[in-house]
């Protein structure tokens, strides 16, 4: 007996229609009203091919930055390792 909404999980009784996500779903439709909770979920939940772009390349950055922080773990237990100097703010006139 599968839910008649999502038809993946299992009724809890026979003579319920809905699993207990579903179910929980539907009680948070009444209370919002079905239009702004489809409004949240699509703002939420789908992505155009520009937000798709975003969301890439924070996950690149995400990756990038995770790779940065273990290098330098690495480098501070190595002593012969010199940072290098770069010019005070302050020296730099126009
Ligand atoms: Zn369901």
């Amino acid at each position: 007996m599968l839910c008649y909404f999502c038809c993946e999980k299992e009724r809890p009784t026979y003579f319920s229609h809905f699993c207990d996500d579903c179910n929980s779903l539907r009680r948070l439709m009444l209370s919002y009203s079905p239009s702004k909770c489809t409004e949240i979920l699509k703002r939420t939940c789908l992505r155009d091919d520009k937000q798709i772009g975003f969301k890439i390349n924070q996950e690149i950055k995400k990756i990038v930055i995770k790779e940065i922080e273990t290098k330098n773990i690495e480098k501070v237990g190595d002593e012969s390792h010199v940072t290098p100097k770069t010019r005070s703010k302050s020296s730099v006139k126009n």
